[in-house]
């Protein structure tokens, strides 16, 4: 999977430090392993089964920042839907699974991602789940 997901971008490293700064701790390089595949989150809650992504613009096409390279279209458009498609598995596996999924674009303002992640943790994303 490498390539398709990049990691620690700098969206994601602005909202895991706010979150920490709030107080809350998350795995970074946590694997849920579900029937048959393997997701992994951009950040992890595991006791509370809550699932984080923050979505690459290109990768995961936002609506205005992803633009289709003109250069090999073909190859870009189906190996981006070959992406969204596995996407859209991990997170139905995650759901089955008693998951919350949060997603977010990574243009999205990392303090409004962070707090929104922060009131679902203490508003509505069940503790039930003791480890
Ligand atoms: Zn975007």
């Amino acid at each position: 999977m490498k390539g398709n997901r990049s990691r620690n971008t700098r969206p994601e490293l602005k909202v895991r430090s706010r979150l920490h700064s709030l107080g809350f701790r998350y795995r970074v390089d946590y694997r849920v392993h579900l029937c048959g595949l393997t997701a992994r989150p951009d950040i992890a809650f595991p006791r509370r089964r809550l699932a984080v992504y923050i979505d690459g613009c290109f990768w995961h096409q936002c609506p205005i920042h992803g633009n289709m390279p003109v250069l090999n279209r073909e190859y870009w458009r189906h190996k981006l839907e070959l992406t969204a498609a596995r996407d859209r598995r991990h997170e139905a596996a995650l759901r089955a699974d008693g998951w919350s999924v949060i997603r977010a674009w990574e243009h999205e303002d990392p303090a409004e991602v962070a707090d929104l992640i922060a009131w679902a943790l203490k508003e509505w994303v069940p503790d039930v789940h003791p480890s």
